[in-house]
């Protein structure tokens, strides 16, 4: 029963690989007919976000912790601060710093939902570079050698087909002039969705989740640690992690958008240690 399971499971796996293809022909052939416009509202102009769109992103503000990206009120704390914020003070977070475009709330929200779909790689290299135009000259400053996006395991990326930190960890890298790396971080195993569970079940879900592939070493270097949306933490901790494990003299998160502390998701400390 179970190699049978198992068969089914790859058919499945490769009937969705191929219906993939097909609708990304669909949209090239669709985009040759109809050029595309904003890749998020679809306005007319270029393929860029539109200023629109923009200006419902916003460019990150300045009222925030730069410890873990949550908005501020004024005074509390500066920007490039690290010391962190009552949020995240005391927690042990394997990854130093956080940039981000704003929180996932509003325009920002549906742009990174959107962005997980299979045609959306486009949205996604746009919110790059609107990231780099507003977050670029901070992140230019940092000393940064390598971008690292968060991985998928291979079972996930067969079916959701592309990996919007990747596409993010491409723009940022190139706008950086560094090398960006999707093979040395690895998802090891498959993890439930972290949001539905409790904080213990969180720590067992990531716990030894991520390896360094071939054992690469990154003696010294500043990781630009990159994903969509950063929520508890738990993940990026994890993957900062095994990156400092194999060197990495400091790790730095870079994400579209953090969930606000105060939607019913204080920031768990006890997810860290
Ligand atoms: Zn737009
Ligand atoms: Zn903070």
């Amino acid at each position: 029963m179970v190699f049978f399971r198992r068969i089914r499971s790859r058919s499945y796996l490769a009937a969705q690989w191929l219906a993939r293809g097909g609708l990304r022909l669909a949209t090239l052939l669709a985009d040759l007919v109809y050029p595309p416009g904003c890749p998020l509202c679809g306005a007319d102009g270029s393929s860029q976000l539109c200023a629109g769109c923009r200006g419902g992103i916003g460019r990150g503000g300045n009222f925030r912790c730069g410890r873990c990206g949550q908005t501020l009120g004024p005074h509390l704390v500066s920007p490039e601060s690290g010391r962190g914020c009552s949020s995240c003070q005391g927690n042990r977070w394997a990854f130093s710093a956080v940039e981000r475009l704003g929180l996932y709330e509003g325009p920002l929200r549906e742009a990174c939902i959107r962005g997980k779909s299979v045609v959306a790689e486009p949205l996604v290299a746009s919110l790059g570079e609107w990231f780099w135009e507003c977050r670029g000259e901070r992140l230019g400053g940092l000393g940064i050698g390598l971008v690292i996006p968060v991985p998928q395991h291979w079972s996930k990326r067969l079916l959701v087909d592309h990996n919007q930190a990747e596409t993010l960890a491409g723009v940022l890298a190139r706008r950086l002039r560094v090398p960006s790396d999707r093979h040395i971080l690895a998802k090891a195993r498959w993890t439930r969705d972290q949001s539905s569970l409790s904080a213990s079940k969180r720590r067992a879900n990531l716990r030894d989740s991520f390896r360094v592939r071939k054992n690469n070493r990154l003696d010294g270097v500043h990781v630009l640690l990159v994903d969509d949306v950063l929520t508890t933490g738990t993940t990026a901790h994890h993957a900062a992690r095994v990156l400092k494990k194999a060197g990495a003299g400091r790790v730095t998160l870079a994400v579209l958008a953090v969930v606000p502390a105060v939607a019913g998701r204080a920031i768990d400390r006890s997810d860290f240690w």
